[in-house]
């Protein structure tokens, strides 16, 4: 459901609420219950601005030296260094991104339970979007920010079943349920919205959205893709699925108020945001990964081969022209890659 959440203060409050938001330093140290407004940021992206959001956070764990789970990957990070990841999303939002992701790819049941952390469920998912919500509430910005819980079907790391998930090799109720409970711990503890990532299995993707739903939270979509041995672009998790099928299902769930391609390569981006226009008519989204392929281990990727900030503010040039208005990073990129789309797009509106 669109603009779901409590709108501006200002709304709600009358004139106390008129004065405190009139004078209260620019989204700087907001007392706890500050309803950041995820209707004004729809409402910035629907008057046609351009939102950047941050880039890879569980790859950036990794960069800067938080150990990895062969099986959950980024997942306990958020325990073990909570600082570096307060740190991470600080970085991001002080180079401008206006939505941070909290560090929750990793840590549903289906993740954490088969990799002897289930019982860490409720913790790793609420203390990695409270964290979010500390860099967002005292880091400054001259701009909403917005945080995010991730939310995927995907496992990040393949092991005997593969990063892909069927109707066979797990189980729908349970993980709507899972889903469900985990939006829940999100919103309770202050995320914004829900950014579901690395979607696009037809049976699993409608879960997340129902999920999102059932706690009445704002839904963004990222689809990932992969071109297929014929070269035509296939669901990520599921080649044998043509990513027009995905995306034409998918969107018809409804449901999702942003819509875009994430974690696929900067090279097949455009050509998938083509395909996703012929079926969804909404704000568009795209924050590609750059790593090196899908067969290096979850917990030593090597970095080697990520695309450099201009080679990745030139893609994100083309993205927009394509009518793309959210636009950040996936795994591999850094902070360095969002500083220059940031930078880029002021010396743009500089110049205009
Ligand atoms: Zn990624």
């Amino acid at each position: 459901m669109a603009f779901s959440r409590a709108g501006p203060q200002v709304e709600k409050t009358g004139l106390i609420g008129v004065v405190s938001v009139a004078f209260w330093p620019p989204y700087f140290a907001k007392p706890k219950g500050f309803e950041l407004s995820y209707s004004a940021v729809m409402d910035e992206i629907k008057g046609g601005a351009v939102i950047v959001i941050d880039g890879a956070t569980g790859t950036e764990l990794q960069r800067r030296g938080a150990p990895m789970h062969s099986g959950a990957w980024c997942a306990a990070a958020t325990q073990s260094h909570p600082e570096v990841l307060h740190e991470i999303h600080a970085d991001y939002i002080r180079c401008g991104a206006r939505v941070v992701t909290a560090n929750t790819f990793a840590t549903t049941r289906e993740v954490l339970e088969p990799n002897g952390l289930g019982g860490r469920f409720e913790a790793l998912n609420r203390q990695a979007v409270e964290i979010a919500v500390a860099a967002r509430d005292t880091t400054p910005s001259d701009k909403p920010v917005l945080v995010a819980g991730s939310i995927s079907h995907t496992r990040p790391s393949g092991g005997s079943s593969g990063h892909a998930w069927s109707p066979e090799s797990g189980d729908i109720e349970k993980f709507e349920a899972d889903c469900t409970e985990m939006v829940a711990i999100h919103k309770a503890a202050g995320a914004d919205l829900i950014l579901g990532e690395m979607l696009g299995c037809p049976d699993f993707t409608p879960c997340v959205i129902r999920a999102a739903q059932a706690n009445d939270m704002p839904l963004w979509l990222g689809i990932s893709t992969m071109a297929g041995a014929d070269g035509t672009l296939r669901c990520y998790t599921n080649d044998a699925q043509p990513l027009g099928d995905v995306l034409e299902s998918i969107v018809a769930v409804g449901g999702a108020d942003v819509i875009g391609i994430m974690h696929s390569k900067p090279g097949v981006t455009l050509a998938a945001l083509e395909i996703l226009k012929q079926h969804w008519h909404g704000p568009l989204m795209a924050y590609p990964d750059s790593l090196t392929g899908d067969d290096e281990p979850v917990d030593a990727i090597t970095f080697d081969h990520v695309i450099g900030d201009e080679a990745f503010v030139d893609y994100c040039d083309q993205w927009q022209d394509a009518g793309v208005q959210v636009l950040g990073g996936c795994c591999g990129l850094t902070v360095s890659h969002i500083a220059a789309l940031t930078r880029h797009l002021s010396d743009v509106a500089a110049h205009a």
